[in-house]
């Protein structure tokens, strides 16, 4: 084998085997193989961790799969392991696919691996099937904010709109790039973003693969196995009124069902309460929430004085880099909603955005992304440096 300028011969048994390849990738297709590029001379190794050789300063290989918290590359066909953070992304997440969860979990563990140096992912809880919650800070800022996406099963296009900001803001940050008007690397180190990519990881796995589909659901989802229109997690309550917002009075439908069930306590499931501890940890300067129906903005929990002031120009700071409506005040006192119960209990801005035109009770149609990711692409950056301000 030829790596850099030197010839390294390596044993077989250092290559993957058939079986492994099988189970990690094929749920991962269409994300891989991905191009990484090597920042330093990096060695490669076998699967017990000898050394085989090393990759020069430059040179580009396939990033196929992770293991063990090690990257699993191609070289001239054979695969070897190697550690990323020698190595960086050029465009690592293909946004304009469904993502499911074993990807997105996919592109947060390589990102933290490539990039340890600013950024951190932490486990915050796990959904009702027990699958890990994932936060992924970038920057290295004293300062924090937070963004989350996916809450609501069928919109798991948020999902993508958060790992495309991640992918091109951490590409910006490790090539000194700036991003629009952006100057990444000094914002990011000022104000880390926490992004929670996907929040209800059985309600969106239930929607794009029915994989998790029981009587159950079918029973929540009014005898249909249609899940295109299902928003609640995998036991029916509806996320997004799951949170203390004044959420004794919030409306609610009776029982379980695949939409507006606000649960028989506040916080009474364990994805709601992940965000909750997690939050509780920080000291978040705002919380910015990916939805993805109508084309609007909400910002009002009963703010008054200079936090309404402060929290409507932030709103009116998103509306005009996306061309959303700010939803004006309703007499709604109650809410179960994340971001009302972030601007109730942590006096800070809580901004819902909502990426789609109304769709009715499905997922977001792919056709709309690149206008989407157009409108959205900048607003991590906006809010890092609205925060950075005060
Ligand atoms: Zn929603």
């Amino acid at each position: 084998m030829n790596a850099g300028n030197k010839v390294y011969y390596i044993p077989r048994t250092a290559f993957t085997s058939t079986k492994e390849k099988a189970n990690i990738e094929s749920h991962l297709q269409g994300s891989f193989p991905r191009t990484i590029v090597a920042e330093n001379d990096a060695q490669f190794k076998d699967k017990s961790g000898n050394v085989l050789g090393s990759i020069a300063k430059g040179q580009q290989v396939k990033l196929h799969m992770v293991n063990g918290g090690r990257g699993v590359i191609e070289l001239f066909g054979k695969r070897v392991y190697v550690d990323l953070s020698n190595f960086k992304h050029i465009d690592q997440v293909l946004p304009k696919k469904n993502i499911s969860y074993k990807e997105m979990e996919y592109h947060i563990k390589v990102f933290s691996y490539m990039y340890p140096e600013f950024t951190k992912l932490e486990k915050i809880g796990a959904s009702v099937e027990g699958r890990p919650l994932y936060a992924l800070k970038i920057g290295n800022g004293k300062k924090e904010i937070i963004m989350d996406a996916s809450m609501h099963a069928r919109e798991h296009m948020t999902t993508n709109v958060l790992l495309e900001m991640i992918d091109e803001y951490t590409y910006a940050y490790i090539n000194g790039k700036k991003y629009g008007t952006y100057n990444v690397k000094a914002l990011l180190d000022k104000v880390s973003i926490w992004y929670v990519p996907m929040m209800n990881p059985d309600g969106v796995t239930l929607v794009q693969t029915k994989a998790n589909a029981t009587a159950a659901t079918k029973l929540l989802n009014n005898g249909s196995v249609n899940y295109n229109r299902w928003k609640a997690n995998i036991r029916g309550v509806d996320l997004n009124r799951n949170f203390d917002g004044g959420w004794i009075t919030k409306a609610s439908t009776k029982y379980a069902s695949y939409k507006n069930y606000k649960g028989t306590k506040a916080f009474s499931e364990p994805e709601s309460r992940a965000l909750r501890d997690f939050v509780a940890k920080h000291q978040f300067k705002s919380y910015i929430s990916y939805h993805s129906s109508g084309s609007v903005l909400y910002y009002f929990h009963h703010q008054t004085s200079t936090q309404l002031k402060r929290d409507l120009a932030l709103a009116n700071s998103i509306k005009k880099v996306t061309g959303y409506s700010i939803m004006p005040p309703t007499g709604e006192t109650g809410s179960g909603a994340s971001a009302d119960w972030f601007i109730m209990n942590y006096k800070m801005p809580g901004i819902t955005v909502e990426i789609a035109p109304f769709q009715g009770e499905t997922v977001v149609s792919l056709k709309y992304w690149d206008s989407i990711w157009k409108k959205n692409k900048t607003i991590g950056l906006l809010a890092a440096t609205e925060a950075s301000l005060r």
